[in-house]
């Protein structure tokens, strides 16, 4: 239950109008928003939870559940993306949220509008080369909900990695105010990151989407090990291929920061993966260093 300073209950807003009235009486205070696109889970639940233990009793915790069209390169994709908004509002409401932004996109953006907020250099590989426009996307719905909340913290997942270091990037370079917080990945009993999109996957697909992880835990083995970089991702794109209706999109290892290829071994480095199961883009990545 949200434990706040003037809301018992949580409390929706729809409008643009309805969040700055609501959160009116908390400015000044420890504000942490945690966007979403909706379909929540258990990972939205831990990172709602790490917001409402930060912001502490007297701060206020912001969801936002927004299935942002502009971050979508393929419609298909965005057309079969699950849409939960009753369970959404149980899930917040379990994990102490105090306000819930639920917009739709005509509320969040204007028919013409003609701003764009591009990142150029992180955005330029893994997800970003196969999926043009996505980060654009991303950076435009952010730096909105930024400036709507206005909020002292922020908190993403590193499952989507890319994206946390190109908010860290955003947050940086236009000197935002907001202190950004990374949350660890969080997976099921046997591995699989947990994603909306899991449910879209067949039951075979799903059996078989654990393996991503398992690779994954093996190659940062034979890294930490001495491994050289194509020999990892070698092994991991075997792996994958050898599972039925898998498609790799990309398996690269990179430099953790930077999401360039590695030129120093002795800094942390970052693999990552996306692969098509049948229908479904799943995304993955584990944190790599080798042994001293
Ligand atoms: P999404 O609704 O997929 O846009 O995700 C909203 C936020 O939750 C993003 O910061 C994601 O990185 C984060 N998130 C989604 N799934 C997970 C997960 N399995 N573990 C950690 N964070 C996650």
């Amino acid at each position: 239950m949200g434990q706040g300073w003037y809301i018992a209950r949580m409390q929706t807003a729809c409008s643009k109008d309805e969040l700055r009235a609501l959160l009116a009486p908390v400015r000044g205070k420890r504000i942490v928003l945690v966007p979403t696109m909706g379909a929540l889970h258990e990972g939205h639940a831990t990172l709602l939870r790490s917001a409402r233990s930060l912001a502490g009793a007297e701060g206020c915790v912001v969801a936002s559940v927004f299935l942002n069209p502009v971050q979508f390169d393929n419609a298909g994709d965005l057309a079969a993306y699950p849409q939960t908004p009753e369970a959404d509002l149980q899930l917040c409401r379990d994990c102490g949220v105090d306000v819930v932004f639920m917009p739709t996109p005509d509320v969040m953006y204007c028919s013409d509008r003609s701003i764009t907020l591009e990142e150029t250099h992180l955005s330029t590989v893994l997800c970003g080369a196969s999926r043009p426009g996505h980060f654009a996307g991303v950076c435009l719905v952010v730096n909105k909900l930024f400036n709507l909340v206005q909020p002292t913290d922020a908190i993403f997942g590193k499952k989507d990695y890319q994206q946390l270091a190109i908010l860290r990037r955003m947050v940086r370079d236009l000197d935002i105010p907001i202190m950004l917080h990374g949350a660890e990945i969080v997976r099921g009993e046997d591995g699989l990151a947990l994603s909306s999109r899991n449910v879209r996957l067949t039951p075979e697909h799903r059996a078989a989407a654990p393996s991503i992880h398992r690779l994954l835990v093996q190659a940062a083995a034979a890294y930490a090990d001495g491994a050289d970089a194509d020999a990892v991702c070698a092994s991991v794109r075997n792996g994958l291929n050898a599972i039925d209706g898998v498609r790799i999109d990309y398996v690269e290892l990179v430099d953790a920061e930077n999401l360039h290829a590695v030129t120093d071994d002795a800094r942390p480095a970052l693999l990552a993966v996306a692969a098509f199961f049948g229908e479904v883009r799943l995304i993955d990545n584990i944190e790599l260093s080798r042994n001293v």
